[in-house]
């Protein structure tokens, strides 16, 4: 961690020691602790593949390039689907808007989001993800203009199921209520992932007017709301006492764009990254972890917001360091 904790780690929402940022300050501590989470010489998340559901990702970027999984039952560019799973030259993960194997963003959203999962460390450029040894599967279902159908999203999900993923960041919403999406996403939890999802931006009540899809109400959904650098939730955060599972930063986040950028983004776009992260975290550190065992976890061993009443169902906003801190403190999980 020779980059240490730089302005950019802090303006990540990383760690935080009372830093302004646009002029006001900032609470000590009202981050989550991903330092101290690194420090954990047991947390290799390298085996954890999240799955980024999003406009893509910028595969060229050389602060995600450490960190992109790759198929390693696919030949590429030989034109032949060698792992028989129906897609062919799927290396990165697959574009479900225009069936290709080449899930390049031409938005910016999902390089942004990816790079808070997972931007490498100590490579002495850029960024740094909660979880930067973790492996990022890129599934675009987004455009450039940031819109995508429902099919696709179910496409892109049931792709990150058939081949075994765990997590999946989902930093969208719209729509209605789809049986079909609710059966993917409870067929990922029958396949024991988690599918975080963001709460919404319209700074609305979503157990009043749900949300999806990070409304439905599935046990292996893992809802995010947004908060500021003072722990507060953020202006444009939609919330939930029981539809949204926690909090965790979102405004002002400093992440990875396309073309070998770096730039600031606002949203629980940004909240539910910071939150696959964590879990990425718990995955690596209890490789065998029920999914749902490692969502009790996040939620459980997270930061009190002093003013969470009707906030999240945690009340809480995440911390990557205490789920994975007390190794004797939870059951070994089932194999
Ligand atoms: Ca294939
Ligand atoms: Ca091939
Ligand atoms: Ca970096």
């Amino acid at each position: 961690w020779s980059r240490g904790l730089g302005d950019v780690y802090k303006r990540q929402g990383l760690h935080i020691v009372g830093q302004a940022v646009n002029g006001i300050p900032g609470t000590p501590d009202a981050d989550i602790d991903a330092p101290e989470a690194w420090g954990m010489s047991r947390v290799d998340a390298d085996e954890v593949v999240v799955a980024v559901i999003d406009t893509g990702v910028d595969t060229m970027h050389p602060d995600l390039q450490p960190v992109l999984w790759t198929n390693g039952g696919e030949i590429p560019g030989n034109g032949v689907d060698d792992d028989g799973n129906g897609f062919v030259d799927d290396v990165y993960g697959w574009d479900f808007i225009n069936n290709d194997n080449d899930p390049m963003d031409d938005n910016g959203h999902g390089t942004h989001c990816s790079g808070t999962i997972g931007a490498a460390a100590n490579n002495g450029i850029g960024v740094v993800g909660v979880s930067p040894n973790v492996s990022i599967m890129a599934l675009k279902f987004l455009s450039a203009g940031g819109s995508g159908s429902s099919a696709d999203a179910i496409d892109c999900l049931e792709y990150a199921t058939m081949m075994g993923v765990n997590l999946t960041s989902n930093s969208w919403g719209g729509g209605g209520f789809s049986q079909a999406m609710a059966d993917a996403i409870a067929d990922a939890g029958a396949n024991n992932a988690l599918f975080v999802a963001a709460a919404g931006n319209s700074s609305s009540n979503n157990d009043v007017n749900p949300h999806y899809p990070s409304s439905y109400d599935l046990d292996n959904v893992v809802a995010g709301a947004s908060t500021n650098h003072n722990d507060e939730l953020s202006s444009f955060s939609s919330y939930g006492a029981t539809s949204v599972d926690i909090a965790a930063p979102g405004s002002d986040i400093l992440s990875t764009l396309p073309g070998n950028s770096y730039g600031v983004l606002s949203g629980t776009s940004m909240a539910t990254p910071h939150v696959a992260g964590a879990l990425a975290l718990i995955e690596g550190r209890f490789p065998a972890i029920d999914a749902l065992d490692a969502k009790a976890l996040l939620l459980n061993f997270a930061d009190p917001l002093d003013n969470h009443d009707g906030v999240v169902l945690s009340g809480s906003r995440l911390n990557a360091f205490w789920p994975i801190a007390e190794p004797d403190s939870i059951p070994p999980a089932q194999i």
